[in-house]
């Protein structure tokens, strides 16, 4: 049989999956695509940079064990790596040297000391008049990363985070932009980030800032006539970090100022770490040269925590603040908290305390009453099946009839409306919806939304339905 790309890929990825554990197989060897075999070189193609220095550093040799097996002792690797930072027509994909001489990919960056550059700098951290101050990093040494649990959610990011405290300034992640919603460990991973440097590299200066202490600064440097102090302590800086970006937007001054900032660091091979709450594609009123510099780096999403990693994270603090809790009622909060680890925690921070002050047992109903106050105003997704019921209450049918074939009017307009509220109302895609409503593809759900938008406009009968059903579903 003829050898393809893809046939010795095969072969390496079945021989690589029976030596690494699953999930890194699943994070590191499923999304590449074998592109191309020329003689005893493979190419395959890779998501990013990030990919590709991570497999350099951690999955070098048992690439080169796999592809030597099906190629020989002098088998080689190319890696193709789908651009990430360029925009419109450029070339879409660049080639990178092979695993063999990786020395020669990463340039170095040679530190020099801080003292040897400026004896005397204005630092808008410490008081005038104090010498020989050093920058206080600011960092919260109780967030790092042996209490930042690790799960499908922040994999990515975590790694990230950790490839970047291993060598500021020395990978490609640079800037590393970590984004995602509120609670979900944004400000904790960067303190660790900042805490790990620290650890390994304790010459280094390292600063972490909120967004909007820094607007502040530098408003205050505007009033008081020294931008250019504040301009130049931020460029000695060896690892900035930058908390909550949103709070740029809008803010030209601020704006012009960071861009000044990032550029001098970047291109002294200082590593900067930014978080915010949207992907730079959402960042509203931030200048588009700004932008585009966050998407040099790397953005690694923070999602919501699944059901396991949000028992990992509570167990993890039950433990280290020597509490015990029964399992179930763990369990119970765990389910019923799932957007955001702050309120996560502030649950059973409240259970523990409700039950030592008022000496009240923790039971399941306890918890329930707890998780109730922290749920309560964040609004609950309601699921295809409730709809489907909903739908068929209201027009006095079974859930059957409003699933069947059947091409009777009210009932193929009940289930039009009970597709075109789960489009609205989940996050489900068409062709789930379809199979979920009577086993239907994704075109029938695409028209039957288009035919309830059209109805309700021409058709005041049908349009009260619509209205009704609404206010059913978002109680
Ligand atoms: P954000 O900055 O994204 O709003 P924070 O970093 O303030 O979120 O995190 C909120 C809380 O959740 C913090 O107490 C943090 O320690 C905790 N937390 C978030 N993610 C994790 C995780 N993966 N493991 C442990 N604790 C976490
Ligand atoms: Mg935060």
């Amino acid at each position: 049989m003829r050898e393809t790309a893809q046939s010795v890929w095969n072969n390496c990825l079945e021989f690589i999956n029976d030596n690494i554990q699953p999930q890194a197989y699943k994070t590191w060897f499923e999304p590449i695509f074998a592109v191309k075999l020329n003689n005893n070189v493979l190419s395959i193609q890779v998501p990013s940079k990030f990919f590709y220095e991570w497999l350099e550093e951690h999955y070098v040799k048992i690439l080169k064990v796999a592809l030597s097996k099906e190629l020989g002792e002098n088998a080689k690797l190319v890696y193709i790596i789908k651009m990430e930072n360029t925009y419109g027509n450029k070339q879409p994909f660049t080639e990178q040297i092979p695993s063999s001489n990786r020395s020669a990919v990463k340039a170095q960056n040679v530190d020099v000391p801080l003292e040897n550059k400026s004896p005397q700098l204005r630092n808008p951290f410490v008081i005038p008049g104090i010498r020989n101050v050093k920058i206080e990093s600011q960092l919260n040494p109780n967030y790092n990363f042996e209490n930042f649990l690790e799960g499908d959610s922040n994999r990515l990011a975590r790694n990230a985070g950790i490839a970047v405290a291993n060598k500021p300034g020395g990978t490609s992640f640079n800037p590393l932009l970590i984004f995602g919603g509120v609670g979900l460990g944004k400000t904790h991973l960067v303190h660790a980030i900042g805490v790990n440097i620290k650890d390994k590299y304790p010459e280094k200066t390292v600063l972490y800032i909120s967004a909007e202490k820094f607007t502040q600064q530098y408003i205050d440097s505007v009033k008081k006539n020294n931008r250019n102090d504040f301009i130049y302590f931020y460029q000695i800086i060896d690892v900035l970090i930058i908390d909550d970006v949103q709070f740029f937007s809008g803010k030209s001054g601020t704006q012009d100022v960071f861009f000044h900032i990032f550029n001098h660091l970047h291109q002294n091979g200082k590593q900067v770490i930014l978080t915010s709450d949207k992907a730079p594609v959402d960042m509203q009123d931030i200048e588009q040269r700004l932008l585009s510099r966050f998407k040099w780096g790397l953005s690694a999403e923070l999602q919501t925590p699944d059901f396991e990693t949000r028992v990992s994270i509570l167990k993890n603090k039950l433990y280290r603040d020597g509490v015990e809790m029964p399992d179930d009622i763990i369990e119970y909060v765990a389910k019923h908290i799932k957007t955001n680890v702050r309120e996560l925690e502030g649950a059973i921070i409240s259970l523990i305390a409700q039950s030592s002050f008022n000496k009240k047992e923790i039971t399941i109903s306890l918890a329930k009453e707890i998780v109730e106050k922290f749920v309560k105003n964040t609004k609950r997704e309601v699921s295809i099946d409730y709809i489907q019921k909903v739908v068929s209450d209201y027009f006095q049918m079974d859930v059957e009839v409003l699933q069947s074939k059947t091409r009777k009017r009210h009932i193929v307009q009940a289930r039009q409306l009970a597709m075109f509220f789960a489009k609205k109302f989940t996050k489900a895609s068409l062709a789930s919806i379809g199979s979920q409503i009577g086993k239907r593809d994704h075109a029938t759900v695409l028209h039957a939304c288009k035919t309830v938008d059209n109805l309700s406009s021409t058709d005041r009968q049908f349009r009260k339905f619509v209205e009704d059903l609404h206010k059913k579903l978002s109680v």
